[in-house]
């Protein structure tokens, strides 16, 4: 049983920035306003994310690393209803299966925080003569999860994780996005043990200033922001484009579809093909998307590391972005 869920957990988790993904959304979803997160090897040693978000409830913190269980959703139907696709109550069951995970978190309503520690979805004693019961503790309002020694027991991804400098890159480049894509609120990413932040947003800003934030004033100033609604595709998009070349080796295309960062191979080509019209050979565009469709619109059922999403009425979406795209370039580059 335990070597199933191992194994199953291990696919639902394949890398570190898989792990802080969902636990960035989850901070998100609490209403967090201010995040940081330390890692230290690329999040292999150490992935910790603390909010100021609501909190989990003391009688909730028996059950919140056990799987499918969620507090985002009381019946199955509500799956076609949520925002988020952070739904099915796996990651941090997950998590515990692969880590030694260990959270401190407060509600409002709470006098005081509580500790708990998590092996293989159950609470567990944080040393072998104490009990596994959460144990209050002082804490302001927010919960902190400390993932360590991630995969410690799966040696042969461990082995394939051992290039941490390239897990740290992946790390850096996803909180980069949630940061534009959340730029109303503040994102901390730091490395264990250093004081200078190599993220920091400071919350309050519009997605424009975080573009122009992390990658420079050159790009930030000349993108062309683009919004469509359509009461028909029952979508509502708005994007940054650059009119001018990123000075990149290939497209920067972030694209979130309501709130989760995804890939949309057909987004990306579809909008590859209007801008090689237009930019010299070699160069390449910058492309940030915010969609929002009706959730009944998503195919909610994919796996979470499947990271490709399935809409309906892509093609007609798509065009909608691509037309609407073709116009402003032809306007700014010819
Ligand atoms: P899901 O997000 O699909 O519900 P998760 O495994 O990601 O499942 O999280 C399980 C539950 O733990 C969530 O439903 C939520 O109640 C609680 N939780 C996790 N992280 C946080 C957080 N940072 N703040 C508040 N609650 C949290
Ligand atoms: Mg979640």
């Amino acid at each position: 049983q335990d070597v199933i869920s191992k194994i199953s957990a291990g696919e639902v988790i394949q890398r570190p920035s898989n792990a802080l993904k969902e636990m960035i959304e989850n901070s998100l979803d609490a209403g967090s306003t201010i995040v940081t997160i330390t890692v230290k090897e690329g999040g292999m040693k150490l992935l910790q994310i603390q909010d100021n978000g609501s909190g989990i409830r003391l009688e909730d913190l028996e059950i919140v690393c056990e799987r499918f269980t969620t507090s985002k959703l009381t019946k199955f139907e509500d799956l076609r209803k949520i925002q988020s696709f952070g739904f099915r109550g796996e990651a941090l069951s997950s998590i515990s299966h692969i880590s030694h995970l260990k959270l401190q978190t407060k509600t409002a309503d709470s006098a005081c925080g509580y500790r708990a520690c998590y092996v293989d979805g159950r609470l567990s004693p944080a040393n072998p003569s104490d009990s596994a019961q959460p144990k209050p503790c002082a804490s302001v309002n927010g919960t902190t999860i400390t993932v360590e020694d991630l995969f410690f027991n799966i040696p042969s991804r461990k082995k394939i994780m051992k290039n941490t400098q390239e897990e740290h890159t992946r790390v850096v480049n996803l909180i980069k996005k949630y940061a534009i894509n959340n730029s109303s609120i503040s994102l901390i990413l730091k490395k264990h043990g250093e004081t200078t932040p190599e993220v920091h947003t400071p919350g309050g800003l519009s997605p424009r200033d975080v573009i122009t934030l992390i990658y420079g004033a050159d790009v930030g100033k000349e993108l062309k922001e683009i919004s469509i609604v359509s009461e028909r595709f029952e979508f509502d998009m708005t994007g940054y484009f650059s009119s001018t070349n990123y000075n990149c080796k290939k497209t920067m295309f972030i694209l979130f579809v309501n709130n989760r960062l995804v890939e949309s191979k057909s987004l990306k080509t579809g909008l590859e093909q209007i801008y090689s019209k237009y930019l010299p050979k070699g160069t390449h565009p910058f492309i940030f998307i915010r969609l929002l469709v009706h959730p009944r619109n998503i195919d909610v059922n994919i796996h979470p590391t499947k990271s490709e999403v399935k809409i309906l009425h892509e093609d007609s979406i798509i065009g909608l972005i691509q037309k609407k795209v073709e116009e402003e370039l032809s306007v700014s580059l010819t």
